[in-house]
């Protein structure tokens, strides 16, 4: 009988897209173009040029790697003018909501916002991409706003040299605030904090600093420690957290910048405390754009990053060398076999270069 209800034997769903996509797009080397319209187009602050361009300074090709060069020297002269700002906490305190509520905040006062993210962990192929868009989907569609996830996987110094880089172009192409977002409680910190010029830690009251997973070297470099989610039952409990806080900042040594990091309550969720942490940080640049202090940092910054530049060139002139991809397979044969040491095989292989 035919009726509406009668259930016909289905043929499988074919899948939606192509299994073979992620080969796929992997292998087709990246569509590159003049150096003159990757440039033209950050001049001109087209946005989807400075993302083909970060795509291009993340590239690991040769040829790639030459152009991104000249890219970013041509950019350093019209970059600089920015505040850049480290934002970090354990995950789930409410970094990425505070992203889009203080970015919002920045972008109502006139400001371009671009927020990077440093996470060594991160794969694109794991759709990081879309989990930091519909992380952040307000700002993602803000037309003041850029947001970019981390560069994919590799080692820590490698995607925050990316990152760096990333910072220059973004601030050649008009962006006048970088976000720098770290994910979790580790590493990633120290590389942000060494390519920012203020560093926001975000806390939660009412979970020990143990629980909390931060570490005290991370609360000591910290301009701003924001208590987050000061709101509902939580409000008095965020407050006393403040208080506890700033008495634990007052007992780290004077930092060299003259600043006095506070202690600040805020909810991302509902808004409030934005303007408080807006005017701390306008308050820092006041402060050390006076005293010199800002631009001594960024100086020494420039210094840490062209030493990190030098390690990365080095190391990756020592392996991709052909004598040394040829040598080092059988020497570390020997060194598992105690037919040499390590130190030894180390030396004899360096002298290769
Ligand atoms: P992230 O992992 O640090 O990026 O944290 P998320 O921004 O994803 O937030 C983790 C959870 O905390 C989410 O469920 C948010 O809705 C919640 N959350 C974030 N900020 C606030 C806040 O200010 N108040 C409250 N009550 N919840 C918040």
């Amino acid at each position: 009988m035919d009726s509406a209800l009668k259930v016909n034997k289905g043929i499988p769903r074919p899948p939606e897209v192509n299994p073979r996509a992620g080969d796929i797009l992997k292998k087709r080397p990246a569509k590159t173009m003049d150096l003159s319209t990757y440039l033209d187009g950050i001049k001109n602050r087209d946005i989807s040029m400075l993302a083909q361009s970060i795509t291009l300074i993340e590239s690991t090709r040769p040829e790639d790697r030459e152009k991104a060069h000249e890219l970013i020297s041509a950019c350093l002269p019209l970059s600089g003018n920015s505040v850049r700002i480290g934002i970090t906490g354990v995950p789930g305190v409410g970094k990425s909501t505070f992203i889009e509520t203080f970015g919002k905040h920045i972008t109502d006062s006139g400001h371009r916002l671009a927020v990077l993210t440093i996470d060594p962990s991160s794969e694109r192929s794991k759709g990081s991409i879309l989990g930091d868009k519909t992380r952040m989907e307000t700002l993602a569609n803000n037309p003041h706003a850029f947001i970019r996830p981390s560069p994919s996987g590799g080692s820590l110094g490698g995607v925050a040299r990316k990152t760096r880089e990333a910072v220059l172009l973004c601030e050649a192409a008009g962006f006048d605030t970088i976000f720098i977002e770290t994910v979790g409680v580790g590493q990633s910190e120290t590389a942000v904090h060494s390519m920012t010029d203020f560093f926001l830690l975000l806390m939660l009251a009412g979970a020990g600093d143990g629980l909390q997973g931060i570490k005290r070297g991370i609360m000591e470099m910290s301009d701003l420690l924001v208590i987050n989610k000061a709101d509902g039952n939580n409000v008095e409990k965020a407050l006393q957290a403040r208080t506890l806080y700033q008495g634990a900042l007052r007992l780290f040594p004077p930092s060299p910048s003259s600043w006095i990091p506070t202690a600040l309550t805020a909810s991302s969720m509902e808004g409030t405390g934005m303007e408080k942490i807006l005017g701390s940080i306008n308050s820092y640049m006041n402060l050390t754009r006076c005293n010199g202090y800002f631009h001594k940092k960024r100086a020494e910054q420039a210094v840490y990053w062209m030493r990190e530049s030098i390690n990365d060139y080095l190391v990756s002139r020592f392996y991709d060398n052909p004598r040394i991809k040829k040598a080092l397979p059988v020497m570390e044969q020997k060194v598992k076999e105690g037919q040499t040491d390590s130190f030894r095989a180390a030396s004899e292989l360096l002298d290769l270069l």
